[in-house]
């Protein structure tokens, strides 16, 4: 068991991606804490993840409410006696284009994708410092590096936290032997297109929606290999896409 009790807080974690890395680091010896807003989604969660051998504990929360982050975080620190990394995956994609002005919903992208990695680092820096080290696990995407249709400001939140993670690494693993890293896929089938409200932008995405994606199990794997990584090891970031993907 490669992961060796790390104790790994995973927001997100009641669906896609989230859900298919704790499941992945679970059955690798992580005690793995799980995060999002649906309580039950992730009682589900820790009994599969229970079922397998793997220990889970349950923290519902909103990433957008620091006190959330607080509370989980010691609730973690209480019930397991450490936390070692945290893996800020919550995030949304209510793409639409710019003319139509849907501004709650990027307000609440910036919420969630930006505010809510903010709080994480926030809430669990004290504790990683203290220790001196630990692994934080940014999801950025495939979305930092270029524009899709409608996605303007999706793709603006994920340029910030992949620039936030270079920025956390400088600070952070010289000094503190804290290992950042940002992820960035391409498109993974999960759920997160659900929350496209723009008709017009259902159309356009047609032939992304339509490749072979990746499964997210694929980026399961690629977290689960930053953090199995010897302490002198950064993995800066990882950019993963299908291989059907322009
Ligand atoms: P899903 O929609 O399957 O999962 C999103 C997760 O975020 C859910 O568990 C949801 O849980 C959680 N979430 C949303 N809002 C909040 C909130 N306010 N507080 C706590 N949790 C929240 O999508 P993915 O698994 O695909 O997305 C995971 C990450 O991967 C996102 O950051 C996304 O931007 C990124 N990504 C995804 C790609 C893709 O193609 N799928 C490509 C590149 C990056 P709940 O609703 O229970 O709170």
């Amino acid at each position: 068991m490669s992961l060796n009790n790390k104790v790994i807080l995973i927001t997100g974690a009641s669906s896609g991606i989230g859900e298919a890395t704790a499941i992945k680091l679970a059955t690798d010896g992580a005690k793995v804490v799980l995060m999002a807003r649906s309580k039950d989604k992730l009682e589900q969660l820790k009994t599969t993840i229970t079922e397998k051998g793997g220990n889970a504990l349950v923290v519902p929360g909103d990433v957008t409410k620091a006190g959330d982050f607080e509370q989980a975080v010691k609730h973690t620190v209480e019930h397991f006696g450490k936390v070692n990394g945290l893996i800020n995956n919550a995030g949304l994609m209510p793409l639409s284009y710019i003319k139509k002005l849907k501004t709650d919903e990027w307000n609440t992208m910036v919420d969630v994708n930006i505010k809510g990695v903010l709080n994480g680092v926030a809430a669990i820096l004290p504790e990683l410092i203290a220790q001196k080290g630990g692994d934080i696990i940014n999801v950025s995407s495939m979305a930092a590096h270029r524009y899709f249709p409608g996605g303007a400001v999706y793709c603006a939140t994920k340029s910030a936290v992949k620039m936030f993670s270079e920025g956390l690494r400088q600070e952070l693993s010289p000094k503190y032997g804290i290992n950042v890293t940002s992820i960035e896929p391409g498109a993974v089938d999960t759920n997160l297109t659900n929350t496209i409200t723009d008709e017009d932008i259902k159309d356009d995405l047609k032939g992304m929606l339509d490749m072979t994606s990746l499964n997210a199990e694929d980026i399961a794997n690629a977290i689960h290999y930053v953090l199995s990584q010897p302490e002198r090891v950064n993995i800066n970031n990882i950019y993963i896409v299908p291989s059907e993907q322009q």
